[in-house]
């Protein structure tokens, strides 16, 4: 069966009853139909004062065309404690129309392991993107109605820094002109489009804690320059009050089902590239003030996802991580060992055992963060008995386990001795969080520390340019944020075809950009697309209604 043949044939409970499983009275559920819910603002300020369950966040190695599986192993892992008797949520991220139309496919799990209503999930959901998208585009529209109406503010049109979006994949628009048409429609001047995963007002509406820090985050945008270069910001342009308005229905996070009728906040989706890739920090402190276990995912690999998880998120929002899910899969090992997409069929011990050392590696990086690793083996039908043993052999060498998982294939059941190694690591107590550079650090050291702790790199490369910019944005005061890694997931260097653990290499930084409301410094290394485009065939031309009535080609 499909995965949208599974979800279909659930047996979903009205939401009022997953919200009673986290004492959410009914009251505080607003509902989207039977099946959704936001969570009020108001019950989620009366929890503050409550003690938090235990983080659990779930990463992977570096993904291969072969597909990993961290979403399916997350919803897995929260089925698989609440089996063994733990109250359990998990926090995922909503899903963008872009790559749902494009070649991606769901957003919602897989097999027996995903949130359901997937349709929902994976189409307009709550509405919260159309929201993000809308204060985004507010602000651009009122920034070029400034200018046209006198630009008290001196904005340089040359130096304009905000772009529009669209959650949509949509090449045509990703460099455009615009105020085209003579007097009455402006000042004529380049722009552009991204997707709406890709705006700051995303990763600010995923990071900021409640209403105020939102708003004091959006006035922070920087939105142009001066002639003289200094900024101009959201604020100087009276946006922030009015986008505060229109993402005040979607900062409250979104609570829906697994298909056991298990927990599942499904909250904001950053990009995992120029921004840092997890639910929204609203919703995964939410859920530890209601759930004993709260299981997220990280985008990308644990080089990205993880290491931004734990030095941006958690840094920013004060969690500690007690254990960290490292997911590989067989086929993956296989191609970080050198086999083709079209052989993965054959069973090739060799190449398993040579790709473990991408695994390796990022066991090694995620002890750095002083938090326990273990390995989840996700499961394929096609995955043989001596290559599963060849993987949890070599994971026995790096000082952890390696448990298989069959969660797609069974549910809860093909995870329980996952969770139980996961309560195990967690009563141990020997997680101690803490992340890999403190604040004050500079930073262009924080980019070297980063490459060298994580990619294994020997240095940073960056021209004069790059450099000075950092340092003016440490004089004007910005010199304590984070740093967030723009590169490519494929690898640890920023070739992608280079697999395995290469050393020897170094990293080429492009290009910087200040996120200063999301509150970190990009750092572009290789070529990032935040306007992604559509394939040949997007799966868009396969997506229909049925003659049942029912969404068909989601996935
Ligand atoms: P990620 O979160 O790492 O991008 P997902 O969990 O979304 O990956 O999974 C990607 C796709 O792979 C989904 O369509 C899912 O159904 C499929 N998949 C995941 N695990 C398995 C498995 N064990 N066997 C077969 N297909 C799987
Ligand atoms: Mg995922």
């Amino acid at each position: 069966m499909s995965d949208i043949e599974i979800a279909r044939a659930a047996k979903k409970k009205p939401i009022q009853e997953i919200g009673e499983k986290l004492g959410i009275p009914w009251e505080h559920l607003l509902p989207f139909g039977h099946d959704k819910a936001k969570v009020s603002e108001d019950f989620i300020k009366s929890l503050s004062d409550r003690k938090d369950g235990h983080l659990v966040l779930v990463t992977a190695i570096n993904p291969t065309p072969a597909g990993e599986g961290k979403t399916t192993t997350t919803v897995g892992l929260g089925d698989g404690l609440n089996a063994i008797g733990k109250t359990a949520a998990v926090c995922i991220r909503e899903a963008s129309l872009g790559p749902c139309f494009g070649m991606k496919g769901g957003a919602a799990g897989g097999g027996y392991a995903q949130v359901v209503p997937m349709e929902d999930m994976n189409l307009h959901f709550t509405g919260d993107f159309h929201a993000i998208t809308s204060a985004h585009n507010l602000l651009a529209a009122m920034l070029d109605n400034h200018i046209y109406w006198g630009n008290e503010q001196q904005v340089d049109i040359r130096r304009i820094a905000y772009r529009r979006v669209m959650d949509m994949n949509d090449r045509a628009l990703r460099q455009i002109v615009c105020n085209l048409g003579g007097v009455a429609n402006g000042f004529p001047r380049e722009a552009g489009f991204d997707i709406t995963v890709a705006s700051e007002v995303m990763a600010i509406l995923c990071l900021a804690t409640d209403l105020a820090d939102l708003e004091r985050r959006l006035g922070d945008i920087i939105v142009a320059y001066r002639r003289d270069k200094t900024p101009v910001f959201c604020r100087d342009i009276k946006a922030d009050g009015a986008m505060t308005v229109l993402l005040q229905q979607a900062m409250q996070p979104n609570l829906v089902q697994t298909l056991e009728n298990n927990p599942a906040f499904v909250h904001g989706g950053p990009f995992a590239n120029i921004a840092h890739g997890c639910n929204s920090v609203v919703a995964t402190t939410t859920a530890l003030k209601l759930a004993d276990y709260v299981v997220t995912e990280a985008g990308f690999g644990a080089d990205l996802g993880a290491e931004k998880f734990m030095d941006i998120k958690c840094r920013k929002a004060g969690l500690n991580p007690e254990a960290v899910v490292i997911v590989a899969t067989v086929r993956a090992m296989k191609m970080n060992g050198g086999v083709a997409k079209a052989d993965l069929g054959a069973e090739n011990v060799e190449a398993v055992k040579a790709g473990c050392e991408n695994l390796g590696r990022h066991i090694d990086n995620v002890k750095k963060f002083g938090v326990p690793a273990v390995v989840a083996i996700n499961h394929f039908v096609t995955d043989t008995d001596a290559e599963v043993k060849a993987v949890q052999e070599y994971v026995a060498t790096q000082g952890t386990e390696a448990v298989l998982c069959k969660h797609w294939a069974e549910g809860s059941k093909g995870t329980e001795d996952l969770a139980n190694k996961v309560v195990e690591i967690v009563e141990s107590g020997k997680a101690s969080y803490k992340p890999l550079y403190p604040d004050e650090m500079p930073l262009f050291e924080k980019i070297e520390t980063i490459a060298k702790e994580i990619y294994h790199a020997d240095e940073v490369v960056a021209d004069s340019k790059v450099r000075a910019q950092l340092k003016e944005w440490e004089d004007q005061g910005y010199g304590n944020l984070p740093v967030c890694m723009a590169k490519t997931q494929y690898s640890f260097t920023t070739d992608p075809s280079r697999r395995g653990a290469p050393t020897g290499h170094s990293l080429p930084v492009r290009e910087v950009r200040l996120s200063a409301g999301a509150g970190f410094v990009v750092v572009v290394c290789g070529e990032i697309m935040t306007m992604p485009g559509l394939p040949k065939v997007p799966s868009a031309e396969s997506i229909c209604i049925n003659d049942d009535g029912l969404i068909d080609g989601l996935f």
